[in-house]
């Protein structure tokens, strides 16, 4: 109990989940008998987060294609999470960050070079900071030697739901249908960029069209690692419904719970960081700060 409840201390709800109290002892009941069943066997507990997919397109929520200052406080507070877990079970914790990135970059209008120089960064950002107990895992460690393009085909042709089975859950409501409205939005500030020329309704109806597709290839992803890694617990970027099989997480104090590191820039204020949109941080009168001639964060 102690270990879930160091992870629920930064559960990530939704707004009617139903959960209760500070920690929500119904979602901790239901993650118990995986924490056991690892305790048992005296193994680590391992934890899988689809997240760190690759930066916004649009400029005016990022610094650019990179990982920077943002990406570094979350990877640190996921570590510590786990170190903390460490402290109360020795064999410790450690959390399988499954970059989603290549699973529908192409949605997004981001090239696959990019996909990869995001990953690779972040991998040398966990080797910098000493992050020991996370690791990284693609698609391109699923179908390895395959073509970007063939890995996306390979991966829906197996394991996505169909465009009608995710439209009637959405039509249903709940969990669904929060997940659908918040994937739009968005879509709607990635493609709404300084490059985009059409009407704002025929934007809309692309973007609507474009969620239900990251969807369908998220849940494909979902999906092939809970194949992959059928004894961890799993972790995810969405408020979640009570007591599911995902615990949704926040990575790092920010006031949006909606807001990640990739869709935004960290902004340094009052001796603490918070996450804002970059021309919000700029408009609020934040100035940038460059590290080895690379702006990596804010200071307001
Ligand atoms: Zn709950």
């Amino acid at each position: 109990m102690e270990v879930i409840r160091e992870v629920l201390a930064h559960q990530r709800r939704m707004r009617d989940g139903g959960c209760t109290g500070r920690i929500c002892l119904r979602c901790a009941r239901h993650h118990l008998d995986t924490v056991r069943s690892a305790m048992e066997n005296g193994r680590r507990i391992d934890f899988v987060l689809p997240a760190f997919p690759t930066k916004s397109p649009n400029p005016a929520k990022v610094l650019g294609p990179l990982p920077d200052l943002a990406e570094e406080l979350a990877l640190r507070f996921l570590n510590e999470l786990c170190e903390r877990i460490g402290d109360i079970y020795p064999p410790g914790a450690a959390i399988t960050i499954c970059s989603d990135g290549r699973v529908f970059n192409d949605l997004l209008g981001v090239s696959d070079e990019n996909v990869t120089a995001y990953a690779h960064e972040l991998d040398r950002m966990i080797g910098e900071i000493g992050a020991g107990h996370l690791e990284q895992f693609t698609l391109d460690d699923v179908y390895s030697g395959a073509g970007h393009e063939e890995m996306r085909t390979m991966l829906s042709g197996a394991w996505a739901p169909s465009l009608d089975e995710l439209r009637a859950e959405v039509r249903a409501g709940g969990a669904p249908l929060a997940m659908y409205r918040g994937i739009t939005r968005f879509m709607l500030e990635d493609l709404s960029g300084p490059d985009y020329t059409g009407t704002r309704s025929a934007l809309q109806r692309r973007c609507r069209d474009l969620a239900y597709r990251v969807i369908q290839r998220s849940r494909a992803w979902g999906d092939l690692l809970g194949r992959l890694f059928p004894s961890a617990i799993r972790l995810s970027i969405h408020p979640q419904p009570c007591s599911t099989e995902k615990i949704g997480i926040l990575l790092g104090d920010t006031p949006d719970a909606w807001l990640t590191p990739w869709h935004s820039v960290a902004v340094e204020r009052d001796g603490g960081y918070t996450l804002m949109k970059r021309a919000e941080a700029e408009r609020a009168g934040a100035r940038a700060v460059f590290v080895g001639g690379r702006a990596t964060h804010y200071v307001l």
